[in-house]
C-alpha cells in the first residue's frame, strides 16, 4: 500500500518539472529607427514573457550588448555603417531566460538604399594635397583613431537620452560625398552643426576623454568613450577644456567650437562611432528620445 503511493508522487513531481522547463518563453523582437539605411543607428528591443538574465546579438559581424530598460524591455544598439550594402542582414540574437537554456533567435534588418548628396567645398590647398612632410603625421593620427574606435570598453557610461552638443542646427551634411577643391574624398561621416567660434561644446552623454589634441585634418579634437563601443569625436575646436582620462558628465563643456583643420568656416563636427560603424549622431538622438 505504502510503496506505490510514493512512486506515484515522485512521477507527478517529475512531470511538473518537465512541463515547467519546456514552457516556451514568448519572445518579441522589434526595432526602432528613423529608417533602415546605411548611416543609421537602430534600437533593437527584446520583450519576453518571463525574466531574462542576458541578451546579446551579432550584427554586421559585431557583438551587440543589451541592457534592461526601465520598462523591462531589453535594448541594444546596432549601427548600420555608411558602407553597408542594401539588402537583408540577419541579426543573430542569444536570449538567456532566468530559468532554462539560451534561446537563439534571428531578426532580419532589411537595409534600403539611400542616395546621399555630393557637396563641393573649397579649402586651403594643404588639406587637399598635404605637403610630404606631414604624411607620417597624417598616417599616425589615422592609426591612432582607428585603434580607439576598435576598442570596446566593458562599462556602459551612457544613460537615457542624448543631447545635441551645441544649440545650433545640423546642416544635413552627414554621409555627403565630399569634393574638396574638385578632388573627391571619402564620405563625410559626421554631423556638422552651426556654431560660432567660442560656442561651448557639451558632452551629449557621459563618457571618458580618451583623446585630446590638435590633428591635421580635424584640428582641435576631443574623443569621448561612452562605453560598449560607442564614441563621440568632436573636431575643429578652438579650445579644449578637458584632459585625457577625465570622466565627463552629460552637458559638461569639453571645448569651444572653432575653425581649426580642414574647414570652410567655424562649425562643430560630431562623428559618432557605434561598434566601428559610421552613423549619423542625429539618428541616435532620435531613437533614444525619452
Ligand atoms: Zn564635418
Amino acid at each position: 500500500m505504502f510503496a506505490p503511493r510514493r512512486v506515484t508522487a515522485v512521477v507527478w513531481l517529475l512531470a511538473v518539472t518537465v512541463a515547467a522547463a519546456a514552457q516556451p518563453l514568448d519572445i518579441t523582437v522589434s526595432h526602432h529607427a528613423r529608417g533602415l539605411f546605411p548611416g543609421e543607428a537602430v534600437l533593437l528591443r527584446v520583450e519576453a514573457s518571463g525574466p531574462l538574465t542576458e541578451v546579446r546579438a551579432t550584427a554586421f559581424d559585431e557583438t551587440v550588448r543589451f541592457y534592461e530598460a526601465a520598462d523591462g524591455v531589453w535594448h541594444g544598439l546596432v549601427g548600420i555603417d555608411l558602407g553597408v550594402e542594401p539588402g537583408d542582414h540577419d541579426v543573430a540574437l542569444r536570449i538567456v531566460p532566468a530559468t532554462g537554456t539560451a534561446i537563439a533567435h534571428i531578426y532580419t534588418l532589411s537595409v534600403e538604399h539611400k542616395a546621399y548628396r555630393t557637396r563641393q567645398l573649397t579649402v586651403a590647398p594643404r588639406y587637399v594635397a598635404p605637403p610630404p612632410e606631414v604624411g607620417e603625421r597624417i598616417a599616425r593620427e589615422a592609426r591612432q583613431q582607428a585603434a580607439i574606435f576598435a576598442t570596446v570598453t566593458d562599462e556602459r557610461l551612457w544613460r537615457g537620452s542624448w543631447a545635441r552638443p551645441v544649440p545650433g542646427q545640423a546642416t544635413g551634411a552627414f554621409g555627403s560625398r565630399s569634393v574638396f577643391n574638385g578632388q573627391p574624398r571619402s564620405p563625410h561621416s559626421g554631423a556638422d552643426f552651426r556654431a560660432a567660434e567660442g560656442t561651448p561644446v557639451t558632452a551629449p552623454n557621459a563618457g571618458t576623454v580618451v583623446l585630446t589634441g590638435d590633428t591635421y585634418f580635424s584640428g582641435g579634437s576631443v574623443i569621448l568613450d561612452h562605453g560598449w563601443g560607442l564614441y563621440s569625436y568632436f573636431a575643429h575646436l578652438s579650445k579644449i577644456l578637458v584632459e585625457e582620462g577625465d570622466l565627463v558628465e552629460p552637458g559638461q563643456a569639453v571645448g569651444h567650437a572653432g575653425a581649426t583643420g580642414r574647414v570652410t568656416g567655424p562649425h562643430l563636427h560630431w562623428t559618432l562611432r557605434l561598434n566601428g560603424a559610421r552613423v549619423d549622431p542625429l539618428s541616435l538622438i532620435e531613437i533614444l528620445k525619452d
